[in-house]
């Protein structure tokens, strides 16, 4: 379980810009330290727990880029066409060993091995073959359409450092290195809860006043995509002994315990008293729109984050906190998402000192730049306005009043859930 010092979040006061938030986590929390090895194919999204070296040269032997015909530069004619007899024959996988190529050709394919001495390539559709001879344009430079070992890495150059998550791209290096396994990092557990006596399970009929828990079917994927194993708890209920009793449970099997709902101020709010009672609570005031205090703490040595209720919040908080703290547990560093420009569709006011993620939908502009245009309703609980919405655009803390028109950063859900 990940172990967290005493003082961990012990930080009150003014508002939390994220990237404060995420600086903390980062010194705070201590990564899930065992390992496991895993094939290859199941590899994609863990997170690397050893360096890996090339153990090999790749590609492993110089090779043609082309189907043509290798020569030695040194061969052709300094100036105008050159005539060199056609002799032997490489094919992809074929040996090239013995071929000859002083002052003639030789038929490659692309992948074939580069006969010895030979370094250049000409592409067959520059080339004519006559009675055994073939006519090369002048032009080509030396090493032309040759691919030398070694080329894409080196053996002994360190191909990925630990903590890297692989994708699909990483994978394939790791084969091409000849790898079958790699050692990563145990994924991390993370607890998940709802809280609230209105929650009603989906399936399950819906009482008077009450409404299906939305937060945890979102929570459950963005944990995944997050690279963590979800441990999934279900509701608990406005009772704060039941609740103090259930996460001081939950921590002791889990990495992190997340809960959606009860940490704003309200005499309902139970989840606050809740983790008071079970571990430490710290209250962190981030600096954002949608999303009301954030409550980070520790129960029994595992990090806690009490998300908001509201599912929009939810979705928000998670993407800028949460996925931080796991990524942490991971063993990866965390990267914050990259965004993009476009141009505001529509005026927009906002308070000094926080920073406001407007949902938005994207189409381009008269000048082919992308517009983005804002979701009439913007509660934070209309979940509609994330499901019929493209992105978020970033207005940082010092903007007040913001003009049509003005570039500004947008970051496409894609990028917030990956
Ligand atoms: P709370 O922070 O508990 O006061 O919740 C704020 C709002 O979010 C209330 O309208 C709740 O009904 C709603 N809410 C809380 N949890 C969920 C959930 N799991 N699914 C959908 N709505 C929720
Ligand atoms: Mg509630």
């Amino acid at each position: 379980m990940a172990q967290l010092s005493n003082d961990s979040f012990a930080f009150g006061g003014p508002l939390m810009s994220i990237e404060q938030a995420a600086a903390l986590v980062g010194e705070r929390v201590q990564p899930v330290a065992e390992t496991q090895t895993v094939a290859l194919a199941e590899a994609d999204g863990r997170v690397l727990a050893e360096e890996v070296v090339a153990g090999l040269d790749l590609p492993p032997f110089a090779n043609s880029a082309v189907d043509g015909y290798a020569v030695r530069f040194a061969d052709l004619a300094p100036d105008g066409e050159s005539r060199l007899a056609l002799v032997g024959r490489i094919a992809a996988g074929s040996d090239a060993a013995g071929v000859a190529t002083e002052g003639v050709a030789v038929r490659v394919f692309t992948g074939a091995p580069m006969p010895a001495g030979a370094d250049t390539v000409f592409m067959q559709e520059d080339v004519t073959e006559e009675d055994g001879f073939v006519r090369l344009p002048s032009g080509l430079k030396p090493g032309a359409n040759a691919r030398p070992a070694g080329e894409d890495i080196a053996r002994g150059e360190i191909a990925f450092a630990a903590g890297q998550r692989l994708r699909p791209q990483d994978l394939a290096l790791l084969a091409g290195l000849g790898r079958t396994s790699v050692l990563v990092c145990r994924k991390p557990r993370v607890a998940i809860f709802s809280t609230g006596d209105e929650l009603a399970e989906p399936g399950q009929p819906l009482p008077a006043a009450g409404i299906y828990d939305a937060n945890r079917a979102a929570l459950r994927a963005m944990v995944q995509r997050a690279g963590a194993e979800v441990v999934d708890l279900g509701i608990l209920r406005d009772e704060p002994q039941s609740l103090a009793a259930r996460l001081a449970e939950a921590a002791q099997d889990s990495d992190l315990i997340l809960t959606s709902g009860g940490v704003s101020t309200g005499e309902e709010d139970h989840v606050k008293a809740a983790v008071e009672s079970a571990g430490s609570l710290v209250f962190w005031r981030i600096g954002i729109k949608p999303g009301r205090p954030v409550a980070m703490g520790v129960i029994g040595g595992t990090p806690f984050i009490g998300l908001p209720g509201n599912p929009v919040a939810v979705f928000v908080t998670f993407a800028f906190v949460a996925r931080a703290v796991i990524a942490r547990l991971s063993g990866t560093q965390y990267k914050p998402p990259v965004p993009l420009p476009v141009r505001l569709g529509f005026p927009y006011r906002k308070k000094e000192g926080r920073r406001e993620y407007v949902r938005v939908s994207l189409a381009p502009g008269a000048d082919g730049i992308i517009v983005a245009s804002k979701h009439p309703q913007d509660g934070a609980g209309v979940m509609t306005s994330l499901t019929r919405t493209d992105g978020l655009v970033e207005l940082a803390e010092e903007l007040t009043k913001i003009e049509e028109g003005r570039i500004v950063p947008f970051l496409a859900y894609d990028l917030l859930t990956a």
